[in-house]
């Protein structure tokens, strides 16, 4: 099973920035400081391109402590 410190939800279903089409998963997903990179490559078109989410490493820590 997969032990990654996801940013609260894994995005699937992106649509190609080309063309349209949904695209089930990255195909590769980097983890940085503060931020995740994720690799889409479209099946239907081969387009590929890259979504980063950021996210909020402070915030997430008050969360912990507080919980
Ligand atoms: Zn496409």
């Amino acid at each position: 099973m997969a032990q990654m410190d996801e940013p609260g939800y894994l995005p699937h279903g992106n649509p190609c920035a080309q063309c349209g089409k949904p695209i089930a998963a990255p195909d590769w997903i980097e983890r940085s400081p503060g931020r995740w990179s994720y690799l889409w490559t479209c099946r239907a078109c081969g387009y590929r391109f890259e979504a980063i989410a950021f996210y909020d490493e402070a915030k997430r820590e008050q969360k912990a402590m507080a919980a």
